[in-house]
């Protein structure tokens, strides 16, 4: 099982494609990582990336929103509610759409560089 040359884990993660081969899928569900590979059987149960997506979704997604809704504020002054009705569905939608690519970047990044944690058997 070892990583073909070809694979770039970093796109396959995101994709939520497996990150050893590329081809079999890395979620069961929106955010349950699979098993293990319906392709190669890597095992991809024990893939743990804790709260790091979601510690960089809310980074990012903040940023853009916060940014986004102070430079609207400066710019054009609108009602409170433009910001209701612009931002919240906004900054919901982003979160939902990014959490899932994080989360198969932060697995691939921990596969890729052996990182012990990604293994719940195994260190600490
Ligand atoms: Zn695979």
């Amino acid at each position: 099982m070892t990583q073909a040359a070809t694979v770039n884990p970093f796109l396959a993660g995101m994709l939520g494609r497996c990150p050893n081969c590329g081809r079999g899928s890395l979620f069961a569900g929106f955010l349950a990582p699979t098993a293990q590979c319906a392709s190669c059987a890597y095992a991809l149960a024990a893939a743990d990336s804790g709260d790091g997506p979601a510690v960089f979704v809310i980074m990012i997604v903040g940023f853009l929103i916060v940014f986004g809704a102070l430079f609207t504020e400066v710019a054009y002054h609108p009602p409170v509610w433009v910001h209701l009705v612009v931002w919240l569905p906004l900054g919901a939608a982003l979160c939902l759409g990014l959490l899932r690519p994080m989360k198969g970047l932060m697995i691939a990044a921990q596969i890729r560089n052996k990182a012990a944690q990604h293994r719940r058997d195994e260190g600490a």
